[in-house]
């Protein structure tokens, strides 16, 4: 198993080498204005069918390339060829593991942050394990004092490394400040996001999430976590603005994302979330959607893709 940095491949610019041989032009676009767009992507294994499973590979491409789109980049890669060079690197070390892959499409060359090209791309599987610890039961947030991103200025639907530095922003004043984490509230005030990661609340036995017009990324895990709670929970699934209030009155509350998966919220700004007890729907909610990635559920078979033959 290639876990170990030194022997993992990476794809970059059609070819497959050793990821200590990957290097980067420290004048492009890329490395000095962050103009890059990117997917985050999990594969997770199957060890009974001996099968790794990309989830809702299509999506994330159908994303990738609004992101492209969007950036104004020179749109190089078609569908295929962007799920083939993901296909041919997770193949090539041979992973039979849980992974999370990182697929970057940049601006290369010389040029300046308003060059539209040349475009590149790398394809970097990492092996991934859970988000929180055995021990963990959930995180802590507080609200941040930053503002999420609006479609405004820097969209939060283009999938930008540099829109990043708003998320970091929030992730490291929470820190410094003793939370796990931090839930941003939009430029109307109202709740949007984590810095990586779509947010849901329940009320009443609703399932409650900002709509897509509240400043957020068009997230894959919280259009899933919306299906699989009508469809298997019968559950009642509102999107509508969230004050913050309401998150502090909340019965449950988590956040969700493709690395994240789905984690309980255990407080915000040290109100208590249900005594800090992972709420019910939450917990039948993450267990779902983590056997549907990892092809336990015929059911949803169209949106795991197999990557071994
Ligand atoms: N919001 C932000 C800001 C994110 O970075 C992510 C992670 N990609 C998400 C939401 C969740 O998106 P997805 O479910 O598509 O991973």
């Amino acid at each position: 198993m290639k876990t170990s940095i030194d022997s993992r491949l990476i794809w970059l610019n059609g070819i497959i080498i050793p990821l200590q041989e990957a290097k980067i032009n420290v004048l492009s676009p890329t490395s000095q204005f962050g103009a890059n767009v990117f997917e985050g992507i999990r594969c997770y294994w199957n060890d009974e069918r001996q099968q790794l499973y990309a989830f809702r590979l299509s999506d994330h491409y159908k994303r990738l390339k609004n992101s492209i789109k969007m950036f104004r980049m020179e749109d190089k890669y078609t569908t295929d060829e962007l799920q083939q060079g993901l296909i041919d690197v997770v193949k090539a070390n041979g992973y039979k593991e849980d992974l999370a892959v990182r697929q970057t499409v940049f601006i290369d060359g010389f040029g300046s942050w308003m060059s539209k090209g040349p475009t590149n791309m790398f394809i970097a599987p990492i092996p991934k394990g859970r988000t929180l610890g055995i021990s963990e039961l959930g995180m802590k947030c507080c609200i941040s004092s930053w503002e999420r991103i609006s479609d405004r200025n820097i969209s939060p639907k283009i999938k930008a490394g540099a829109n990043y530095i708003n998320s970091r922003m929030a992730q490291m004043e929470a820190l410094e400040n003793g939370y796990d984490s931090a839930i941003f509230l939009n430029d109307q005030g109202k709740v949007a996001e984590g810095p990586g990661s779509c947010l849901f609340i329940v009320r009443d036995n609703v399932l409650i999430t900002p709509p897509l017009s509240a400043s957020i990324l068009e997230s894959i895990t919280r259009s899933t976590i919306i299906e699989l709670a009508q469809k298997e929970f019968n559950i009642k699934v509102m999107e509508r603005e969230i004050d913050r209030t309401e998150l502090y009155l909340a019965d449950e509350v988590f956040l969700c994302g493709s690395a994240m998966e789905v984690v309980p919220v255990l407080s915000i700004d040290k109100y208590k979330i249900a005594e800090e007890r992972p709420g019910e729907i939450t917990l039948n909610l993450r267990d779902k959607y983590l056997d549907i990635v990892r092809g336990k559920s015929e059911k949803y078979k169209e949106w795991i893709f197999p990557i071994y033959e």
